[in-house]
């Protein structure tokens, strides 16, 4: 069920490369923890893959979180669905880490 969601949702953004949007079956589901769900999605037009961070609260509009240029950063601020600070700690929180989503998920 929020697979089917998460595909969904997915489908909203847009390649950062081409500009293309993303579509569902592209999308791979890397893990969860709490409500962060952590997506690598490829864009079926140009190739290029994104590493994508869903918050998904009960209750509360879903936030997608992706290496997001300033001016789409600015977008979702203005958006004000999210507190501009839960962006900055996903996003570099997404910086610093290194891909190792095993260890991740390994130390609930
Ligand atoms: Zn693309």
């Amino acid at each position: 069920m929020e697979r089917e969601f998460l595909r969904r949702l997915i489908t909203t953004i847009k390649c950062g490369v081409c500009g293309q949007p993303y579509e569902g079956e592209n999308v791979t589901i890397l893990g969860q923890r709490d409500d962060l769900w952590f997506l690598n999605v490829s864009c079926s037009a140009c190739g290029s893959q994104a590493l994508v961070a869903a918050v998904i609260k009960e209750g509360e509009l879903p936030q997608l979180i992706t290496d997001l240029t300033e001016r789409e950063r600015a977008k979702f601020r203005d958006l004000e669905v999210v507190g501009a600070d839960e962006v900055l700690d996903v996003h570099l929180f997404l910086k610093s880490f290194d891909g190792d989503f095993a260890q991740l998920f390994a130390e609930e």
